[in-house]
């Protein structure tokens, strides 16, 4: 039963990114990821009586950096603030944030959808630590890592404008690729270095008013924001057509059965007694600092994507899939300097090395065979030494043995054959051994010209230059 009124979708994200800094927030523990449990801990981050905070600059300086990228305000003076709440994860029963002094304000992130620009606005990027991890189901019990306890996150918070579950996984994927981009955070949503939460509110089209939101947390992947949203976004419109009302909950999403379970009813905004960090001054970072850290700032994807359709004519789609991540784009970069080449290096690097990378797992930057291989090959095949399906192969050879496409090539004997005095040879035998295709080929067949080439391919053992060979067999069919 449909109500006549249309409701529109309000979308808001939060997302927390764990800073690849080499200490903590706040003291000098590695911040690393996997050590044994309890092990990268000292009485700062464990929150000891008398223990003082002292700010990491290299934390700022990437939080920095993220900000100017993304056009936002970075304010000269920031305030870190007590966030008071009592959950065993947290030993000092606050977490170190920002509350109304943010290092970073405004600011958007634009991305395409098609033909469509999407620009999505911010509201504000701070700083803050990391709570420790809970290990439930240990014999019983419920054990505590404090490991994570002060590793640097920011925090990046949405405006309330993002209209489809679609556009919400699309903003996540191109934030977790700008983090790698800018190399402050390895991205991963499933060890929980990027994580999520959406909050979502309906609101009837031609009606400003925001509904009552919820919020979905467990998101741990593209596809879970996108399918927790469309979930939520259902619900929420059964009840408001069903005359009912939206309650203030936070839901956690079950990836495995595909639904949202209620995890709290939120009665009351939570209080978190916000007040000024007392043990740490205001954050100062002047104009300099500002400037340095925009010195460091590389290309970034869509300026990346967009100039790689300018300058090699690549479609939006290839520029795309080429500029995912910063090391392919140097990969496919280098090989067309080296190649001169741009349309037959986006092929080979987005179908041969994207799917080798695929199926081993591996990392561009310790790949088997770097551009300069991958440029030896598309030579040879420019060059008329192999062809096309050959390339294949020896593609494959260099990966297992680290070889040069010239020694592949010749260890394996795959010289394209374009003699023409070889060919015909070929050619001749084929054509005497098959009459009754040459009659049906001269009495109007001519489709038996791909029979033809067929043949002459599998008798050279795929080495036979189809073109000159097809120029042959056109010659002696014809004549
Ligand atoms: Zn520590």
């Amino acid at each position: 039963m449909s109500s006549g009124i249309e409701y529109v979708p309000v979308i808001g994200l939060e997302v927390h990114a764990q800073l690849l800094t080499r200490t903590k927030m706040f003291c000098r523990c590695p911040a690393e990821f996997g050590a044994e449990p309890n092990t990268m801990v000292c009485p700062v981050c464990l929150g000891l009586p008398g223990a003082l905070p002292a700010v990491n600059r290299e934390a700022v300086s990437m939080a920095v950096r993220l900000g100017l990228a993304l056009g936002c305000t970075i304010e000269n003076e920031s305030v870190f603030a007590r966030k008071n709440y009592f959950y065993p994860d947290a030993p000092r029963n606050y977490q170190i944030s920002m509350y109304d002094r943010p290092l970073c304000c405004g600011g958007s992130l634009v991305f395409e959808d098609g033909e469509e620009e999407v620009s999505i606005g911010l509201e504000r990027i701070h700083l803050e630590d990391d709570a420790g991890k809970l290990l439930h189901d240990r014999g019983g019990h419920s054990l505590i890592d404090f490991n994570r306890c002060g590793v640097p996150l920011v925090e990046i918070v949405t405006l309330p404008v993002i209209r489809s579950p679609r556009h919400a996984s699309l903003y996540l994927q191109r934030i977790r690729q700008l983090l790698r981009y800018l190399g402050i955070c390895d991205g991963n949503l499933e060890e929980g270095s990027l994580r999520v939460d959406v909050n979502i509110s309906l609101r009837e089209r031609g009606d400003e008013t925001l509904g009552t939101r919820t919020e979905i947390k467990n998101l741990n992947s593209f596809k879970a924001v996108e399918a927790g949203l469309e979930t939520e976004i259902e619900r929420q419109r059964g009840e408001l057509e069903a005359g009912g009302k939206i309650l203030q909950v936070t839901n956690l999403w079950d990836a495995k059965e595909k639904r949202l379970v209620m995890m709290r009813r939120k009665e009351h905004t939570n209080d978190y007694r916000y007040f000024p960090e007392p043990d740490l001054p205001v954050l100062t970072v002047g104009d300099d600092w500002i400037e340095d850290e925009r010195a460091k700032i590389p290309e970034l994807p869509l300026e990346r994507e967009r100039r790689f359709q300018r300058e090699y004519g690549l479609s939006a789609y290839d520029a795309g899939v080429l500029t995912t991540e910063s090391n392919i784009a140097d990969y496919f970069e280098e090989t067309v300097r080296l190649t001169g080449e741009p349309k037959m290096s986006a092929n080979w690097v987005m179908r041969d090395v994207l799917r080798e990378l695929k199926t081993s797992g591996g990392d561009i930057g310790v790949f088997p065979a770097g551009p300069d291989a991958l440029a030896g090959l598309i030579d040879l095949i420019k060059e008329g030494v192999v062809s096309t399906s050959a390339g294949a192969e020896v593609f494959t050879a260099i990966l297992e043995s680290g070889e040069s496409a010239v020694d592949a090539v010749r260890r394996l004997g795959l010289e394209q054959i374009s003699g023409e005095d070889v060919l015909e040879a070929i050619i001749d035998r084929i054509v005497e051994s098959n009459p009754d295709a040459l009659e049906r080929y001269r009495g109007g067949k001519k489709q038996l010209m791909k029979f033809f080439v067929g043949q002459v391919m599998k008798e050279s053992g795929g080495k036979a230059d189809p073109v000159i060979a097809g120029e042959i067999l056109r010659k002696k069919l014809d004549g």
